[in-house]
């Protein structure tokens, strides 16, 4: 499995598929891993390493949401102590989260060893910020939204740390399946995070890990522009001749596609994210 990052405390391993992160932290008394996924070849790799690594040490695995691709490799880690939030406990549409999980494995005929499970978790993240003490490390758990309504945001200050989940990408604008407004939220709360910590890593759910806090501001900007693109292009529904081409794209979506190595794929995401703001200035 590719290792996009390492130093002494965290590896940021990348799956294949979607650039999609998991990581491993490690200190002397505990190893934390943060959503291993997707592939059965690329799981059994980061079991190998704790089955090599671990020792004595406990072993903990923390949710960053619930979007399938994060939780896809629980099982074979349903030893260690969950981690996630309180949303993330009480979601509803469990069974709706292991639907996508089978249905991408039929699409691609992938066997797994083991059958899929929504995680059940140990220490649920209530408050905003809750403070965890693992032995000598203290981690600041911030609940987020916005993306989905059950994200984290975890700071290890004492290593300089920083797991954002699926936000701060630098493959993709904001995603929003739950909501604009706490989606700026969420983005401020970010902002906040980096007066307030000595961040040497922020890694991201998906794409490159920011290792300077200036590179982490420019994709909090970038993100801050996207979502004010997004609104002026909700307020205006008309479709005028200059705002679209034959293609059906908007002047909007085309000044964003340029930004991002892969937006073909990102066209429908958009128009999902422009639905919702419309939805919501009704
Ligand atoms: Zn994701």
């Amino acid at each position: 499995m590719y290792t996009q990052f390492q130093n002494t405390s965290i590896r940021v391993l990348q799956s294949a598929l979607y650039q999609t992160n998991a990581c491993i932290i490690q200190t002397t008394e505990w190893v934390l891993l943060v959503d291993p996924n997707w592939l059965p070849l690329e799981i059994e790799y980061i079991k190998n390493w704790v089955d090599q690594h671990l020792d004595n040490r406990k072993l903990y695995l923390l949710f960053t949401h619930s979007d399938y691709d994060h939780i896809i490799g629980y099982p074979v880690f349903a030893k260690a102590q969950t981690i996630a939030s309180q949303a993330f406990v009480e979601r509803n549409d469990q069974e709706k989260i292991l639907q996508d999980i089978k249905n991408f494995d039929d699409q691609y005929y992938i066997s797994r060893s083991y059958t899929p499970v929504y995680p059940p978790i140990d220490v649920v993240i209530t408050e905003s910020p809750t403070y965890l003490t693992l032995c000598q490390h203290d981690l600041h758990v911030y609940p987020t939204r916005g993306h989905t309504n059950d994200g984290l945001f975890t700071i290890i200050p004492d290593l300089g740390i920083w797991i954002a989940g699926d936000y701060l990408s630098d493959l993709e604008f904001p995603f929003i399946y739950d909501s604009y407004e706490h989606y700026q939220a969420t983005l401020k709360l970010a902002r906040q995070i980096i007066r307030q910590y000595d961040i040497k890593v922020m890694v991201p759910g998906h794409g490159s890990v920011c290792t300077s806090k200036e590179a982490v501001l420019q994709r909090i900007q970038k993100d801050e522009a996207y979502l004010n693109d997004l609104a002026e292009e909700a307020k205006d529904s008309s479709p005028k001749a200059d705002r679209h081409n034959k293609e059906g794209n908007s002047k909007n979506w085309e000044k964003w596609a340029q930004q991002y190595d892969f937006p073909k794929g990102l066209k429908e995401s958009h128009l999902a994210n422009l639905k919702l703001v419309k939805k919501r200035s009704l």
